[in-house]
């Protein structure tokens, strides 16, 4: 039984090898074989193309005067709760390659209310992107931030500088999606640190944009907003690849999007921002 065993273990070692050095893989949603090339990693282009939707733009309060603008990629479907899963619990990071494809409608949009017009090059170099980094416990578990891969990945598509260094997570926190509503902000309290190495710390004057796969309450990426105001931050802003409309849905009755992105009640009057959550 044991030989048996060890032979079926070889066996499928072989085929995953041999499946990786033909590039086929097999779609992480419908499952069919696909070949995994340059332009698409884990999910078949038609998958892909049904993903592909208008950004979702959510504001969140800081504090008193100051707003997170979060500019997601898609909705967080049944599609995309099981590539998150995969990736994060599975561990099948070639996801992470398609996820930074579905969000660069979002950023190229983060990127044109940017420039000016007047120096876009230098403007450009003024944009940090800072992946939502993992506790240290976390981070061992899991072996790998999928927010840090996906950030690569957009920064060299884009040309922007990533920096994975300068945002900490001192304190292990529960996962956000185990915990109720009133608890997801406790939760978070004091979660994120700064740097102290000035080598690690981008310019005061840039702008930072915080990466995530998904942000629901927004309460991770406000927490992590705060801590950079904290150090001297003003020009923060947020892109994920998927927003969760669940709570909106259930206690607002909501509804869709106006063209612009952003939330629109029934009478197609904007949605109050601190009814947004
Ligand atoms: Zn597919």
């Amino acid at each position: 039984m044991q030989t048996h065993q060890k032979l079926l273990n070889s066996i499928n070692q072989f085929t995953a090898a041999l499946s990786t050095y033909l590039f086929i893989e097999r779609c992480r949603i419908c499952d069919v074989f696909i070949h995994s090339d340059s332009a698409n990693a884990a999910i078949c282009r038609r998958c892909l193309s049904r993903l592909v939707q208008e950004p979702i733009v959510s504001e969140f309060p800081i504090d008193d005067q100051n707003l997170l603008q979060v500019t997601s990629a898609t909705t967080y479907d049944a599609r995309m709760k099981t590539l998150i899963y995969k990736l994060k619990y599975d561990g099948d990071q070639l996801i992470a390659r398609d996820l930074a494809t579905l969000m660069k409608p979002a950023l190229t949009q983060i990127i044109a209310a940017h420039n000016t017009g007047t120096n876009d090059r230098e403007n450009r170099n003024r944009l940090v992107l800072l992946p939502i980094p993992l506790s240290r416990w976390r981070s061992m578990q899991r072996g790998f931030n999928q927010s840090t891969i996906i950030a690569k990945e957009l920064g060299s598509t884009f040309g922007l500088q990533t920096n994975n260094r300068f945002l900490k997570r001192p304190k292990h926190t529960k996962p956000q999606h185990d915990l109720r509503k009133s608890d997801r902000n406790s939760n978070l309290i004091d979660a994120f640190a700064c740097s102290n190495k000035r080598k690690e710390s981008p310019s005061r004057d840039d702008s930072l944009i915080l990466l995530d796969d998904i942000c629901t309450s927004g309460a991770t990426l406000v927490e992590a907003a705060k801590a950079l105001r904290h150090y001297g931050f003003k020009n923060i802003q947020a892109v994920t690849a998927s927003r969760a409309l669940l709570d909106l849905d259930k206690s607002k009755g909501l509804t869709r999007l106006h063209p612009s992105g952003r939330f629109v009640d029934s009478s197609n009057k904007p949605l109050l921002r601190h009814n947004i959550s």
